[in-house]
């Protein structure tokens, strides 16, 4: 496909990105695209055709909620054979989540989409998001033999391409801030941008995208700490409308031997609630049957989430949820994998 022919959808959600400071207090708050785009003349020197949607008002990520998610994932899937890919600018502070929940919704999916966002304003001199910005776009953009490259949801961050549904937000300061745990970055950008097509996911061609946009939120995440107590634990698990949790443990999927823990675990998991166990630690893996205190969460029928971050087991979670599947159905879902966002 000739360059010219090649067009990218932007999607502005909101976040720093296109921030600017209040006057009276200080505060960081969301301007429009249209103002944002005027501090990146660079937009109007790419060879390709660039359309925008905007969300109104932009929203501060910390406000993200599935229903968005849903709604992101409708324009994708309505603009899909419009666009060689789509870039999505997105807050920072829950871009792993959101960018697992599409890599759910968005089924065989053969296009980029890549999010991205900032952590200092675009029209701060010192801002990482021009170049986070220019490159998301140019990866989005990108194709080989008329294919695009990249064929999966990542997230783009200073100079990394990662798997969206590895991804984790690890520092509130540095340009650096995401982390793709446990699985190596899709591509570097220095002078050239370098692909590692062997870690790519290799959708099969000319099944067609198909969106997945429904979701269960009634979920939690019980994390659990030494001299954890027995009422935290039981209002969690005995939550009215529960259906999933996320259980937090300690190294390769351990738990501490108390009682009470395991006989709620027992008592939810018998009422069809699905438990999910994903370790406290970045990178690594759950294994259930390695130690005495992660086997006894086995029996307590707790499913283990292997080496999945909790953003993506949080969302495919709610996602499942949302099907029409059996308690059974969504338990062995929980431990295959999707869109790579399990080993
Ligand atoms: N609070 C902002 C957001 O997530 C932070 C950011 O974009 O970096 O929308």
């Amino acid at each position: 496909m000739d360059r010219k022919e090649t067009s990218v959808l932007l999607i502005y959600t909101g976040g720093t990105i296109g921030m600017i400071e209040n006057s009276k207090t200080g505060a960081l708050e969301s301007f429009n695209y249209e103002s944002m785009v005027h501090h990146v003349p660079e937009l109007g020197k790419l060879n390709f055709n660039i359309d925008t949607v905007q969300f109104e008002p932009p929203i501060d990520s910390s406000d993200m909620h599935p229903a968005i998610w849903c709604r992101l994932a409708s324009i994708i899937a309505e603009k899909y054979d419009d666009y060689t890919g789509f870039v999505v600018l997105h807050g920072t502070d829950t871009m792993a989540y959101t960018a697992s929940a599409l890599s759910f919704m968005l089924r065989n999916l053969t296009k980029p989409v890549i999010l991205t966002g900032a952590q200092l304003p675009i029209k701060e001199i010192r801002t990482d998001g021009k170049e986070n910005l220019l490159t998301s776009l140019e990866i989005a953009a990108a194709q080989i033999d008329g294919k695009p490259i990249v064929r999966e949801v990542c997230v783009f961050f200073e100079n990394h391409l990662m798997r969206g549904n590895r991804t984790t937000k690890i520092n509130a300061e540095n340009f650096n801030a995401f982390h793709s745990c446990n699985y190596p970055n899709l591509a570097e950008a220095g002078i050239h941008i370098k692909y590692e097509n062997a870690y790519m996911l290799s959708p099969e061609e000319g099944k067609g995208m198909t969106l997945q946009n429904k979701y269960d939120s009634n979920v939690a995440i019980l994390s659990l700490f030494p001299g954890i107590q027995e009422a935290i634990v039981k209002a969690v698990l005995e939550t009215p409308g529960l259906k999933g949790v996320i259980l937090k443990t300690f190294g390769s999927g351990n738990a501490p031997h108390l009682d009470f823990l395991m006989k709620y675990l027992k008592a939810a998991t018998d009422r069809g609630i699905i438990i999910v166990n994903v370790t406290q630690c970045l990178e690594g893996m759950v294994e259930m049957d390695r130690y005495e205190s992660g086997r006894q969460l086995l029996e307590a029928g707790v499913v283990c989430g292997k080496d999945m971050t909790i953003e993506a087991a949080l969302t495919k979670l709610m996602i499942l949820l949302g099907l029409n599947y059996t308690t059974e159905e969504i338990r062995e879902q929980m431990t295959v994998s999707f869109a790579g966002e399990l080993s």
